[in-house]
Formats: C-alpha cells, structure tokens, sequence
C-alpha cells in the first residue's frame, strides 16, 4: 500500500489486518502483530534460534544452499505458503469480506505444507523422512 499511496494520494495506508501501521512489504511479511502469529506458529519450529520476522533476514535463509535439504525445502515451502495465505487475507479484507483469525489461517498453511510434503517424499531420495521432520518441528515450535 505504501507503494500506491505514491501515485495515489488519500488512499487510506494503514495495515487492514492490524489497523495499528502503515502497510509495507516489511510490514505484512511479519513484522505485523497479524502476520507473525501466523508466521511464529510456521516457522518457529525448523528456525528455532534464527527465527526472525525481518524480510531481509528471511530472504537470506531461503536462499542459504548450506542448510539440510529437507530444512531448506520446508522453510522455503513455509514461507511460499505464508505470503501466499496472508495476502489473499489483506486483499479479502479489502473487500470487506469477513475476517479469518491467525490460528485458522496457520492451521491452513500447516495442512498445504502436509500435502505438499506427502507428494515430495514419494521422490525420495534426499526427501526421505520429511514429512516427519515437518511433524517433528511442529512439536518443538
Ligand atoms: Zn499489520
């Protein structure tokens, strides 16, 4: 929205999930108290202690060839998944379409990121086991 308001004045900024901000990428992807309750409950598991709610900070671990295959592709599926589920819920809200609370939201994501991984371990190979690495960071987040 910041990015519109520069070419159209009066066009109202503030984060339509929050009402507390005005809406930047940075903003929406998670800084917003909206998006990272839904990101925490994502991503904490598998970041652990490099968890991080900052853009920047994010496009770096998604583009890190160093860490495990089965991490990398989950965080990267994650956060795919994430931006995707979150934008559709800033735009539904712009309509004025009713509100979907974090957790349901989260709890949408976790099931895309399952029948994605159900799909990716049938390839094997390096793959092998990450549906239960999936499960297993959901207990630890
Ligand atoms: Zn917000």
């Amino acid at each position: 929205m910041d990015r519109v308001s520069k070419w159209s004045a009066g066009v109202d900024e503030t984060c339509v999930l929050c009402k507390n901000a005005a809406e930047t990428r940075d903003h929406l992807f998670f800084k917003c108290s909206f998006s990272s309750q839904i990101w925490m409950d994502i991503s904490h598991g598998i970041l652990q202690g490099s968890y991080t709610t900052t853009w920047s900070a994010l496009q770096v671990i998604v583009s890190d060839q160093r860490l495990e295959a089965k991490k990398l592709y989950c965080i990267r599926y994650a956060f795919q998944c994430a931006i995707h589920v979150i934008w559709r819920e800033r735009n539904k809200r712009r309509h004025e379409e009713d509100p979907t609370m974090p957790r349901v939201l989260a709890k949408f994501i976790d099931k895309s990121i399952r029948n994605k991984l159900r799909l990716v371990t049938a390839l094997g190979g390096k793959f092998t086991g990450i549906l239960s690495y999936w499960f297993g960071s959901r207990d630890i987040g």
